[in-house]
């Protein structure tokens, strides 16, 4: 009989004595340091590695953002400026917390649909480049650069005439809130210089969570390319060539760790053709979810082991409130485990199939659902992996007015 799949291994934090650690602190001892449970914590040493490892595998010429919609805890942020090449903000709120972690604003851009005219200006006062999602934002943006005496800087974002394959949430091709339809680009582009906007680039994203690394390069190819063709209208070079985000990390069963070889050669022979055809072109990777998801765990209290009719629950003080993707309610189809342990007795063996709910008064409460877990009691920890992205802030805190979530990076 063929084994059921597993979770990849959680191997990125270590273990002492039975206990989890998270960069180098005992999860008791952080848990007393934090002061309540539930807490999401978040590991330097990780986030530093990571950022490191995709440097070492990327060509130089590539540049790295991080996506801060990812996380945006503060702390967080101003690590990550410290480690990548620029920010991606999402809102104006994301772009106060990205100026307030010191990332140079030449290399900040701002993404989204929707932006308020309030937000536009926002974003030329501070000098970052506008990613323009409608021709709406186009219009507003010359009159905004005008009444502020500076250069609005635009990208276009654009919503490209493919799909990517293999994507949890596709963010491109066929009808889309996001961007503009690559078609309606070309005319477009003839009016830009008239309108005395600094026209600097295009940015595309195909869509979040792929763990196929050949669809990755399909899909960057297909920007790169799509890019281009669409530069031969441009009033100005191409200098930015944002080619988005997207690299997946394993939550399921079944699921391996992204190869990056394929990916950082794709990018070389891309790299090589931008230096030609492009010659004034960076070319921007802008990640979220791969440089912070797996740094990150989330941490909640056994309040309660209970059976009912034989089936084992951990009533815990955290659930969906704080972590709605394991729950399972944020992109998920069909609902799957994300990996999960009891962080105080990591050494005791899975023995029994246990259920881990929160304190909400609905069934959608689920942080894992019949797992093979250590045996819990009461007080123990128990730990959700690969919490490091979407967690917090992408959760309603607000539901059912239990204790908001604390956040902190060790
Ligand atoms: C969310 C987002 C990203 C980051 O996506 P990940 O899948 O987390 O890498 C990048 N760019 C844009 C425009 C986004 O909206």
């Amino acid at each position: 009989m063929t084994q059921p799949p597993v979770h990849a291994p959680m191997s990125q934090f270590a273990v002492r004595d039975g206990e989890l650690l998270v960069n180098g602190w005992p999860l008791r001892r952080l848990a007393e340091r934090v002061g309540a449970t539930p807490f999401y914590a978040y590991d330097r040493g990780l986030l530093r590695a990571r950022a490191a490892e995709l440097r070492a595998a990327l060509p130089a010429a590539v540049k790295l953002h991080y996506a801060m919609k990812a996380n945006p805890m503060p702390a967080l942020v101003a690590l990550m400026a410290q480690l990548v090449d620029g920010i991606d903000v999402a809102s104006a709120g994301e772009l106060r917390v990205a100026l307030d972690a010191d990332a140079d604003p030449r290399e900040i851009s701002f993404a989204g649909p929707g932006k308020r005219e309030a937000e536009l200006r926002q974003a030329v006062a501070a000098g970052v480049l506008v990613n323009v999602e409608s021709e709406r934002e186009l219009a507003l943006l010359p009159g905004i650069a005008q009444s502020l005496g500076l250069p609005a800087r635009v990208a276009l974002r654009v919503n490209p005439d493919y799909e990517l394959k293999g994507s949890g949430m596709r963010m491109g091709g066929g009808s889309k809130p996001f961007g503009i339809d690559a078609e309606r680009l070309p005319a477009l582009l003839g009016t830009l210089g008239r309108e005395g906007l600094a026209f600097e680039g295009f940015h595309l994203f195909a869509g979040s969570q792929n763990l196929k690394a050949e669809a990755i390069c399909e899909a960057q190819r297909l920007s790169y390319e799509l890019a281009l063709r669409l530069s031969a209208h441009a009033p100005a070079p191409v200098r930015c060539l944002n080619l988005g985000g997207g690299f997946g990390i394993p939550y399921f069963p079944g699921e391996q760790r992204l190869a990056l070889g394929p990916i950082a050669e794709n990018l070389q022979r891309l790299a090589e053709r931008a230096a030609r055809e492009l010659p004034q072109a960076a070319l921007v990777l802008e990640l979220g979810r791969y440089l912070v998801g797996e740094a990150g765990v989330y941490v909640a209290r056994v309040l309660e082991c209970k059976v009912s009719r034989e089936q084992v629950f951990l009533v815990t003080d955290g659930g969906l409130h704080h972590h709605l993707a394991a729950s399972g309610n944020f992109g998920q189809v069909l609902r799957k485990n994300y990996p999960v342990a009891i962080g105080t007795r990591m050494d005791a063996p899975a023995v029994e199939s246990a259920s881990v709910v929160g304190p909400l008064c609905t069934p959608l409460d689920l942080l894992a659902e019949r797992m093979a877990l250590a045996e819990a009691g009461e007080g123990d920890l128990v730990v959700v992996f690969q919490s490091g992205a979407y967690g917090a802030s992408a959760s309603p805190q607000g539901f059912l007015s239990h204790p908001g979530c604390l956040e902190v990076l060790v």
